[in-house]
């Protein structure tokens, strides 16, 4: 196969017509639709394999670096394009069997082709390469937390369709489109969800119930939402349709309780808007309280549909011991919890400090964030709905001055506001979770020009098979 590849490579080199060799040349050479010899060399942080031909940088899908593959060009760019694998001639050592049968279909996972191992090197790596290139660091973080790669999930999204003989079906949307492929046993969630995917399929099949058309607005049944406690083995069943009521529900709801005896609540949430968001603002209860409960760190979290809860729990809690093993907290500080969602990384804390402030943007989370720290008898806490940046601000200028301080931002990572604010509060202790290593590096950087120093770092798996990658790090003041 070796030999193949340069036999390949050396046929197609001398075929292709470049008169300088340089960069600008190989642009105008390489087309869309040619069909070159490539070596993977990296991978991109979105997950693509990266190869180099002469110059000229393309990124291919479902690829591993060391795979040398014969590459179709489907994109030109200026200064970089796009292949897919024509035909594999020499497999990365790094490859696994791919095994599920949805993979080169389905959006979900970027990486089954790819040991865990494996994987998780290059999810240290992409972490390490952001810190050292945008903040210019040095050190080496502590190795990656990893976890079970399988059946990690918690919680599916099934979009209901109907196939080309009018079958109902509960599946995945392929990947980047709407088109709804059958779910096979996806490998993330757990075995049982899929038996859920199957007694509403046949319930809607049994009694011809109809599905939402996304160009018409028209039809009934828009998406199967399941989720699991997976300490307490709660499970919540809430079927999305254009309409609170169902024909045949009580016999849907016997099925899907006979059928998984953790189902603990069924619900119909009403979602009327042609929109990409799944849940509407109304549910009916059919069966249950409305709502699960889990437990993270010993603390009790309800989790009602609309709730942020953590897809991953039981690596989201070895995330969160990592963020109090940073933090340190002591029975006489004061912990500011930024971004905070329903509260769950302050109340994991909160029996270890004197005070609790969390901020979060989202008025519903914030609810939860309350009920969550009744629910434990925590008194010490008090949660603010606001921005981030603007109640950080307020609190600086009323005086507040945190001991510690846990950011937990989204991709886009803090803004200018609450960086200027946690240096104006200069709490002792920073510790920053993020899930974008990029923005985490520069706001690092940021950090570390206004008194703040590195202590350390450390990346955590919460998404196997994805590109998605956490890391929580540590600053001093
Ligand atoms: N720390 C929580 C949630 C982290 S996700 C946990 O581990 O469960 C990031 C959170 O930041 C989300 O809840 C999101 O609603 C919130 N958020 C996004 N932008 C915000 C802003 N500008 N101000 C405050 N919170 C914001």
């Amino acid at each position: 196969m070796a030999l193949l590849f340069y036999v390949f490579f050396v046929i197609l080199t001398l075929s292709m017509d470049y008169s300088a060799g340089g960069k600008h040349d190989m642009e105008k050479q390489l087309k869309k639709n040619d069909i070159i010899p490539l070596e993977i060399s990296g991978m991109s942080h979105d997950g693509n394999g990266v190869g180099r031909f002469q110059d000229f940088v393309l990124f291919v899908p479902m690829t591993a670096p060391g795979d040398k593959i014969l590459c179709h060009v489907v994109k030109v760019n200026h200064s970089f394009g796009y292949g897919r694998v024509m035909e594999l001639l020499e497999p990365s050592p790094m490859r696994m069997e791919n095994d599920c049968p949805a993979f080169r279909q389905c959006g979900g996972c970027s990486w089954r082709h790819i040991q865990y191992q494996e994987e998780l090197r290059l999810k240290q790596q992409s972490v390490e390469q952001n810190l050292k290139k945008i903040a210019l660091f040095s050190q080496p973080l502590q190795p990656i937390l990893s976890c079970k790669e399988e059946r990690y999930r918690n919680k599916a999204q099934y979009p209901i369709g109907k196939d080309e003989h009018g079958r109902v079906i509960v599946g995945f949307y392929a990947r980047r489109s709407h088109r709804i492929i059958p779910c096979s046993d996806c490998k993330l969630q757990p075995e049982f969800f899929t038996v859920l995917c199957n007694v509403v399929k046949d319930w809607a099949d049994r009694h011809q119930i109809s599905v939402y058309n996304e160009k018409t607005g028209k039809g009934l049944l828009r998406h199967l939402y399941l989720r699991t406690a997976q300490k307490t083995g709660q499970t919540m069943v809430c079927v999305v349709a254009t309409s609170g009521k169902l024909p045949h529900e009580e016999e849907l709801c016997e099925c899907l309780i006979q059928a998984e005896p953790s189902v603990r609540t069924v619900l119909i949430n009403r979602n009327l808007e042609n929109t990409n968001v799944i849940l509407g603002k109304h549910n009916r209860i059919l069966f249950g309280k409305g709502c699960i409960e889990d437990e993270i760190c010993g603390v009790r979290i309800r989790i009602s549909p609309q709730a942020f809860y953590q897809v991953n729990r039981d690596a989201a809690e070895k995330m969160y011991q990592l963020a109090a093993e940073y933090a340190q907290p002591k029975d006489t500080e004061t912990l500011l919890d930024l971004y905070c969602g329903t509260g769950t990384i302050g109340l994991t804390m909160a029996k270890r400090v004197s005070r609790l402030i969390g901020v979060e943007v989202i008025g519903q989370a914030v609810e939860d964030a309350k009920d969550n720290a009744r629910r434990n008898q925590i008194a010490n806490a008090e949660f603010l709905c606001a921005d981030a940046g603007k109640a950080a601000q307020h609190l600086a200028n009323r005086g507040e001055r945190p001991d510690i301080i846990v950011v937990d931002p989204p991709r886009k990572g803090c803004d200018d506001n609450t960086l200027d604010a946690i240096v104006k509060m200069s709490p002792q202790r920073l510790v920053y979770i993020s899930c974008n290593s990029a923005t985490l590096a520069r706001d690092v950087a940021k950090l570390e020009q206004n008194g703040y120093h590195f202590v350390k770092g450390r990346p955590v798996d919460l998404f196997p098979r994805t590109t998605h990658v956490e890391a929580v790090v540590l600053l001093s003041r």
